[in-house]
């Protein structure tokens, strides 16, 4: 598979009155034409601001800088009139509330014909014909009467449907979903996390599906991403991620994943202990020492570098150095 967008050396750091908070640290990370990548981490591990950097969809007191390259251009050093083309019709983006993304003021068929007449040149004939078609593949039952309605009037898992009809409508190679199912319940989320993974088979589109809780990625990511502290901690095939994760961090995360066949006693969640850096003076060396039960004194002066295990899987902890002492594995994190 061929890489549709690579994110090289991307820094984000926003000037705050207190000082600078250095949200994204050097993140490298690609996705390739077809696959769903899953991007995971607590909140403020700098995943959303990672996503919102390379649209270049943040607040002027943010200074990005590294590359972005899709399709061959740096997004990065775009024109800010071709960035605007790119946005709606290459890469759309699915948040968690659908009314951030949706005006409430304007039905949902203006909004669905909206980017189709700009981006695409559709009459507004045709543009409704497939904004029908639209609603019908994302299973919002009555599309033309439904078009007529305004998003106060769709429930929330609805309301998502649309957003997601939106997002698609100019067939776009790649979709960045940002906790598209957190405000949604159980059955609904599956529901949503179907959607997703149908389309993403029938139209070749890539996901990047950014969440906190990694049991939403197991039956839908291809490969997932791991982010702490603003860096990257571990990156690999979802398989190696839940089979054989190496970082302390995604040990955690495993363990504070739901598992169903468990009593209630049994399914207590483990809570990560402490938490996460304050980005306005992350610590040194590894962000994650100041929380790791495995931390040495080397941990505390030096980031580990990014160690290859596999072709795919790569983790930056310094237990993976050849003179860290051995580690019992926590065999109970792969059991999940
Ligand atoms: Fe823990 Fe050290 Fe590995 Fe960081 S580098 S995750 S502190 S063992």
């Amino acid at each position: 598979m061929n890489n549709l967008l690579s994110i090289e050396n991307l820094r984000t750091t926003f000037k705050t009155y207190a000082g600078d908070v250095q949200a994204v640290r050097d993140v490298s990370l690609t996705v390739r034409e077809g696959e769903c990548l899953a991007v995971v981490g607590e909140s403020g591990s700098g995943k959303s601001v990672t996503m919102l950097s390379v649209m270049r969809l943040l607040a002027n007191n943010a200074r990005i800088e590294g590359r972005a390259i899709f399709q061959g251009v740096d997004l990065l050093s775009l024109p800010e009139r071709e960035m605007r083309r790119i946005r709606g019709k290459d890469i759309a983006m699915v948040f968690q509330d659908p009314m951030t993304g949706l005006n409430p003021t304007l039905t949902v068929g203006l909004q669905l014909r909206e980017g189709m007449m700009y981006h695409l040149g559709l009459s507004r004939a045709e543009a409704d014909k497939r904004a029908v078609e639209l609603l019908n593949l994302v299973g919002v039952p009555e599309p033309e009467r439904r078009l007529k309605q305004y998003p106060h009037e769709f429930s929330g898992g609805m309301r998502q449907r649309v957003m997601i009809a939106i997002a698609l409508a100019c067939n776009p190679r790649l979709i960045i979903a940002d906790e598209p199912t957190t405000a949604l319940d159980v059955t609904i989320q599956a529901q949503i996390l179907d959607l997703l993974k149908r389309l993403k088979k029938e139209f070749n589109t890539s996901i990047i599906m950014i969440t906190h809780n990694l049991g939403v990625v197991a039956g839908m990511a291809d490969r997932v991403v791991v982010m702490y502290g603003g860096r990257v901690a571990e990156v690999g095939t979802v398989e190696e991620i839940f089979e054989e994760p190496k970082h302390p961090y995604t040990w955690a995360l495993l363990r504070a994943v739901p598992r169903l066949d468990r009593s209630a006693r049994e399914r207590r969640l483990e809570a990560i202990p402490g938490s996460p850096p304050n980005m306005l003076q992350p610590p040194p060396g590894c962000p994650f020492h100041p929380r790791c039960p495995y931390a040495m004194n080397v941990c505390a002066a030096e980031a580990p570098a990014m160690t290859p295990l596999s072709d795919e899987h790569r983790a930056a902890c310094w237990l993976l150095h050849p003179d860290a002492p051995p580690v019992e594995f926590p065999q109970e994190v792969t059991e999940a």
